[in-house]
């Protein structure tokens, strides 16, 4: 969800609060691809059969793929999620993400918002 949709649908705060989650659980999804990694080679380390091997390789490569992609995923909407709370503090009245959606560009990420406050007008983006 673009920083756009997601103060038009949900608020800034609510918005960066649903990032914040998000990124968090695809850092749990991570953690368990670890679990899983270590266990793909405790299980190639005992070595019983060709096939067997097969699935604790195709387990490992697996893991690693989902586990990489997790963490990636994990830290970009981290950065991306502190990137707009980092300029979401009205420059007049310093009132931390209380603001309102004025337009945005095509790719919903550079916004311009209002304060609730004050009604002072500001540019947040990348
Ligand atoms: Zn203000």
């Amino acid at each position: 969800m673009t920083l756009a949709e997601g103060i038009r649908k949900h608020g800034f705060r609510k918005w960066y609060e649903r990032e914040l989650l998000q990124s968090h659980a695809h850092l749990v999804l991570c953690f368990f691809c670890v679990i899983g990694l270590f266990a793909s080679v405790e299980a190639a380390t005992r070595f019983r059969d060709w096939h067997e091997q097969l699935i604790d390789g195709t387990a490992f490569v697996l893991c690693s793929a989902v586990g990489l992609w997790a963490l990636r995923r994990y830290l970009y909407l981290l950065a991306h999620a502190e990137a707009a709370a980092h300029q979401a503090d009205c420059p007049a009245c310093k009132t931390y993400g209380r603001l309102e959606l004025l337009q945005s560009d095509a790719s919903g990420e550079n916004v311009r918002v209002q304060c609730r406050k004050c009604g002072h007008v500001w540019q947040i983006g990348e």
